[in-house]
């Protein structure tokens, strides 16, 4: 399980992460981007391709 942290305040608003996601987990709309963290997506991509690291992924191991 993942966990998307996305940080809007040091976002630039470039839309790679939009272009990048292929599912609509990441829209860019209104100069705004728009995280749906429950659609699959290749977040450690997205994450990678964010040149200002606004997208972190975390690894969320579970005990269940
Ligand atoms: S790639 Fe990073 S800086 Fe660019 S819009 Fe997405 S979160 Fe913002």
């Amino acid at each position: 399980m993942v966990k998307i942290i996305y940080d809007e305040k040091i976002c630039v608003r470039c839309g790679a992460c939009a272009t990048e996601s292929e599912n609509g987990g990441i829209k860019f709309e209104c100069g705004k981007i728009i995280i749906d963290k429950t659609k699959n997506e290749d977040w450690q991509t997205i994450a990678a391709i964010c040149p200002v690291a606004a997208i972190i992924v975390k690894n969320i191991i579970s005990n269940v």
